[in-house]
Order: C-alpha cells, then sequence, then structure tokens
C-alpha cells in the first residue's frame, strides 16, 4: 500500500528542496526505530508507567440497555496522561528525538492540547520547546496556555495571516528550516509529508492492537462496528490500524458543525464540499474553494475544525474500507449529556462525536452486535468550552464574579 508516503495518490511529501533531507533522516531514523523490537518495548514501558496505558475498555451497560440494541463497549483514551490519546503520538516522537540525539522540539498547536502534550513531553525527556499558536487561538486558549507556560514551553503567538492554526504550522516550519541540526518538529496527527501520517498513525497504533486483544478477551469475540471521530485522523487510525483485516465496519465521524447544508462545518469525507488538491506538504481532501483557498471550517469541537485530513483516512474512503459519518454540533452535546448521565463519563468534545453516531445506529442493530467507540479524550480538562456550549447559567454568573473580584 505505501510506496514513499503514498496512498493510492494521497500523501507524499512536498517538500522545499532545504528539507528534503530533513525528512529523509527522519523517514530512516523512523524505519530504524520500527525495526527494532525493543524500541515497540521501550514505548510501551513508558506508556504503562507514565500514561496508563493499557487503557482499559468499558462495557456501558446502562447505555446500553437505554439504546435497547448492540451492546456498547468503550475504549477509554481519556485516562491518558494529560486527558487524551496526543499521549500516544507525543511520546513516542520524544523516544525518537532522544534516538536522533536532538535537543530541542517544536510542535503547532489550535486549541492547545497537542501543545500542551507535547510539552509534557518535552519536560519528561528534558528538551528544549517552543510552542506556535495563532494569536486568535492563544486569547481563545488561555487555560493550555497558562500550562504551556507552567511546563517551561516558550509559547510564540503567530500574527501572520488569519493567526490561526494554519499560520501556525506554517510558522513551526520556518522554526525548523532554520535550526534542522538541534530540532525535532512534533506533528500533532496524521497529516502533513511523509512519514508523519505513517508515523503518527503507527504510534496510534497502539490503540487498536489492545482493543482487539481486549476484545476477544473480555467479549470473547470482535466488534461489529468501531466508531472513532475524525479532526486529522490520528485516534481514528489508531483505532482502526487493529482491525483493517478483520471483518468489522470501521466508521470515522467528523464535525458536522450547524449541519452539512450550512457551508459551517468539518466535514471533509462525508460532504461533497471537500475536493482533493495539495497544501501544507501533502495531496488530500481539503475544504477549499475552486480558488484552491481554504474555506473556514467551524465545529463545536476546536480538535475537529482543520480543513484538511489525513491522506491515509482518504485512501481508506476511497478503497471502501471506512465509512464517513458526520455529527452537528447539537447531536454531539446530547450524546454528551446522555453519556454524563448515564455512564458517568465525560467524553471530549471531540469525542462525544463517535458517541453520537454510535446512538443514531446502535438501536438498529441487534442484542448479538458489539459496538466499540473510541473516547479519543475527556471532557473535564475542557470546562471552559463545554460550559459555554452547554450555556451553563451558573457558570456564567460564577465567571462574572470571578471578573470582579479581578477588577475590584
Ligand atoms: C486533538 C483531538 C482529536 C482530533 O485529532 P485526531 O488526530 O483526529 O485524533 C480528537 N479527540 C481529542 C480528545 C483530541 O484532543
Amino acid at each position: 500500500m505505501i510506496n514513499r508516503g503514498y496512498y493510492d495518490g494521497f500523501g507524499g511529501a512536498y517538500l522545499p528542496e532545504i528539507l528534503v533531507a530533513t525528512f529523509d533522516d527522519l523517514e530512516d531514523k523512523f524505519i530504524k526505530a520500527k525495526n527494532d523490537p525493543s524500541f515497540w518495548k521501550e514505548y510501551t514501558d513508558i506508556m504503562s508507567t507514565y500514561s496508563c496505558r493499557p487503557t482499559p475498555v468499558t462495557f456501558a451497560e446502562n447505555l446500553t440497555n437505554h439504546f435497547n440494541g448492540a451492546r456498547i463497549y468503550i475504549k477509554r483514551e481519556d485516562l491518558n496522561h494529560t486527558g487524551a490519546h496526543k499521549a500516544n503520538n507525543v511520546m513516542g516522537q520524544g523516544l525518537l528525538v532522544k534516538r536522533m540525539g536532538k535537543t530541542r522540539v517544536i510542535a503547532e498547536t489550535g486549541a492547545g492540547q497537542h501543545g500542551v502534550a507535547t510539552a509534557t513531553m518535552a519536560a519528561k525527556f528534558g528538551f528544549k520547546c517552543t510552542i506556535y499558536m495563532g494569536e486568535v487561538d492563544v486569547q481563545r486558549q488561555r487555560p493550555n496556555v497558562f500550562w504551556m507556560d507552567r511546563l517551561g514551553a516558550e509559547v510564540i503567538p503567530v500574527r501572520e495571516g488569519t493567526r490561526i492554526l494554519k499560520d501556525a504550522i506554517n510558522e513551526a516550519f520556518r522554526d525548523w528550516v532554520s535550526n534542522m541540526d538541534t530540532t525535532h518538529y512534533v506533528l500533532g496527527t496524521a497529516c502533513g509529508p511523509h512519514p508523519f501520517p505513517e508515523m503518527v498513525s503507527y504510534f496510534q497504533s497502539i490503540i487498536g492492537k489492545e482493543a482487539r486483544k481486549q476484545m476477544l478477551e473480555t467479549v470473547g469475540g470482535l466488534p461489529s462496528r468501531i466508531y472513532a471521530c475524525v479532526g486529522g485522523g490520528s485516534n481514528a487510525l489508531g483505532i482502526f490500524k487493529g482491525f483493517l483485516d478483520d471483518p468489522v465496519e470501521l466508521v470515522g465521524v467528523e464535525a458536522g458543525g450547524r449541519g452539512l447544508d450550512s457551508g459551517l462545518h468539518a466535514s471533509r469525507l462525508s460532504s461533497k464540499d471537500a475536493s482533493i488538491g495539495v497544501a501544507q506538504g501533502y495531496k488530500t481532501y481539503f475544504l477549499q474553494d475552486s480558488d484552491g483557498q481554504m474555506k473556514k471550517t467551524h465545529s463545536v469541537a476546536a480538535g475537529l475544525d482543520y480543513v484538511g485530513v489525513s491522506p491515509i483516512l482518504a485512501y481508506l474512503k476511497e478503497s471502501g474500507r471506512v465509512r464517513f459519518e458526520s455529527a452537528t454540533d447539537r447531536e454531539v452535546i446530547d450524546a454528551m449529556s446522555l453519556t454524563i448521565k448515564k455512564e458517568g463519563l465525560v467524553p471530549a468534545l471531540e469525542s462525544a462525536h463517535a458517541f453520537a453516531q454510535a446512538f443514531k445506529e446502535a438501536p438498529k442493530l441487534s442484542k448479538k452486535d458489539i459496538i466499540l467507540i473510541n473516547q479519543s479524550g475527556r471532557g473535564d480538562k475542557d470546562i471552559f468550552t463545554i460550559a459555554d456550549a452547554f450555556d451553563d447559567p451558573g457558570w456564567k454568573e460564577f465567571i462574572k464574579k470571578k471578573a470582579e473580584e479581578y477588577n475590584a
């Protein structure tokens, strides 16, 4: 399937000349690590002592009874250190940085979660760390900036362009070009030029490897369907990779935002609004206009509103192996409410997209069917965003009082 990072025409590495040697070196070191059994062992060791792996699979008995259809299981990536599957990727790349003998890491971040995860990894491994973040996002995501500061990372607000994620990515590449000898760029999802999609999904594949074994051990069989939310695609590929050769239906759920007809969404593979193009160094489906200008995206979940998508998922869509759906902001908030009340679990708004789609389908399946939902992260760390999404009056009152205290 893979030929220098091409997945049936998607992917590749469209790079400025100056970065080619760095990418070649990265690919070389990655392949060597991958072929060295001690590397995966080192990786699983640190993930079990630092990040709660293996994460459990939980039987959602109350939700199962509520929908009276398929039996619902949940893979608990929310229990990772820093609260999401992002830890899998950053810790894996961190180990690779050690092998490469580099001393500094940089990363882009939109909502700030990948920035916090990277800064955490850098603190643990003793790397210098710089995080690029659009100025607009710095203002919107103060709690994450607060933690990056505490973790000793330098957060650089990007004032170019529209001052959001894509501008932060451009700045991170600019930094990398000037500091290639000492610095590694920790890309946050299964996108970007080769070898990033392959490498990030390799580290995330720990999710699917564990989940497959856990289902066989605890349920005695494989699920009939698996649901995962899709931003860049790393948590989805992580769980899907464990089941690609099995008779299991794989469902990726994108941000439907205000609805596919509204134009305010981030559905690249489940709507007709995206088209194939090359941007940010790789080829995939982008939400772009006929001139190749990127469109505005919208989602209640900051981690899902990206204009591109993993080239590996684009390939898996075209080949028919993965089905893509979307869930609207409203459906997501309802699914989240229900999950909190019925199971005492608090999925991240991103993860709640997978729950929403699973809830649409579970009642139509038989009681013999088993479905597995990937809970990519936990929501309680995003209380500011979630309280807004729920439009909670008590919370607003609390924030007002706090502001008055500061003004006094
Ligand atoms: C970042 C994030 C996502 C989206 O990223 P993918 O690469 O698509 O997995 C999904 N869920 C959570 C909890 C996240 O933090």
